[in-house]
């Protein structure tokens, strides 16, 4: 017989399917809050003028397409670090950090699983309860046991940060914990600067090995402002491995651009380190793609560029809140009861509202909104023109 006839059906991704629902439903009225990407006020996922000028600019230059590096645009590589630790880091020139290229946030993440895999083969992978659903699938693919620390508190809509920390406190040396650096997916949920410090300073005592996570940068309360937590392990000369993606901040999702960078104890080992992440990229698509990388170190790198761009995040982050509060005041005019004034505290795209699956399902089946079964919803796909309808829909399924 054939050798594929043993072959099963891989579960189906949730969210994918929901999103084949949501295509075939003919209802004009009908909101997809189920998505994870940033739709500005028209519907429509933007392109950013700075991005648009940099593509325009890369074209006239009609620039070959040789093979990047393995580790990819050095330009590309030294503005992410800037990015994530700040223009006047110390760490910048210290010759302690290694930056890779990646395809995406979530190739930083498969990058770091698969090196750090071969360094602490025994070592488990801790994520947060809930945490963004490729998480775990990620670094049991690169063949790591996966457990999860406590996080969200459905009752507070805040963190179990007694519980969290006592997990931390629990685990093994060498555990990586993989940590959602701001704008946490799926709650919107963040650790407030005090909670990080101890989060930080039991990482250090337990000599845990810290895996930030970090793909909404600009997206919470500004650019700095969202990597706090990465310049706390840094500050605290913590070994740090950090996946960052530009797929949201830039708009680029198909382009996949993202970078994971290692904070490493000195030189030596950055060097040493650096040759191994090599290694793990050669033999798994050997360099990055040209494109997103040029356009997003174009616009970095370029003082008119990097402003429009800043003043374009800006605008989606400044939206996203809107948003936010807007849903909060029109749920409360629509009629609801209990108070939703903790969507205003979340930040990022996403929320978790507060509804039960069984409210989830009403407002498919009764309204046409689309949401997770968890009672996520995408807070970036309401706009000026659903967002009523969306209100009175949660309020009339409460
Ligand atoms: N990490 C988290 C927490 C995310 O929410 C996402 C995207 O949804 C990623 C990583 C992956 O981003 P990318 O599309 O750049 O691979």
């Amino acid at each position: 017989s054939s050798l594929l006839a043993a072959v099963e059906m891989a579960p189906r991704d949730p969210i994918l399917g929901l999103n084949e629902q949501y295509a075939a439903d003919t209802r004009p009225t009908k909101v997809n809050l189920g998505v994870g990407v940033y739709y500005d006020d028209e519907g429509r996922v933007p392109l950013l003028r700075a991005v648009r000028k940099a593509e325009i600019a890369r074209i006239e230059a009609a620039a070959a397409r040789g093979y990047l590096p393995i580790e990819g645009i050095a330009a590309y590589n030294q503005a992410v670090q800037k990015l994530l630790l700040g223009n006047d880091a110390a760490l910048l020139d210290s010759g302690r950090l290694v930056t890779v290229q990646a395809l995406g946030g979530t190739g930083a993440l498969k990058v770091g699983a698969d090196f750090l895999k071969r360094l602490t083969p025994d070592a488990k992978v801790a994520i947060s309860d809930p945490s963004w659903e490729n998480h775990r699938a990620l670094f049991e693919g690169a063949g790591f046991e996966v457990v999860s620390y406590p996080y969200y508190d459905p009752a507070t809509h805040g963190v179990k940060f007694d519980e969290m920390l006592a997990a931390l406190r629990a685990m093994p040396a060498y555990t990586v914990v993989v940590l959602h650096a701001c704008c946490h997916n799926p709650t919107g949920v963040d650790l407030s600067a005090e909670q990080w410090k101890q989060v930080v300073a039991v990482v250090k005592e337990r000599g845990l090995t810290p895996f930030l996570d970090i793909a909404y940068q600009g997206f919470g309360d500004g650019i700095d402002a969202d990597a706090a937590a990465v310049r706390l392990f840094a500050d605290a000369g913590i070994t740090t491995f950090i996946s960052s993606s530009f797929s949201k901040s830039f708009s680029l999702y198909g382009e996949r651009v993202g970078a994971l960078t290692v904070i490493a104890g000195d030189g030596d080992e950055a060097k040493r380190t650096l040759s191994q992440l090599k290694r793990v990229v050669r033999t798994n698509y050997s360099n990055p793609p040209t494109h997103g990388g040029t356009v997003v170190s174009m616009v970095l790198n370029d003082p008119a560029l990097r402003k429009e761009w800043e003043d374009e995040l800006a605008e989606m982050r400044d939206r996203i809140r809107l948003m936010r509060s807007q849903l909060v005041e029109k749920l409360a005019a629509s009629g609801a009861k209990q108070s939703f004034d903790f969507v205003k505290a979340q930040r990022g795209m996403f929320s978790y509202s507060g509804l039960t699956s069984a409210q989830v399902d009403r407002l498919r089946e009764e309204h046409g909104i689309y949401a997770v079964g968890t009672g996520r919803i995408c807070v970036a796909a309401l706009n000026s023109r659903n967002i009523d309808n969306v209100a009175k829909a949660i309020a009339a399924v409460l």
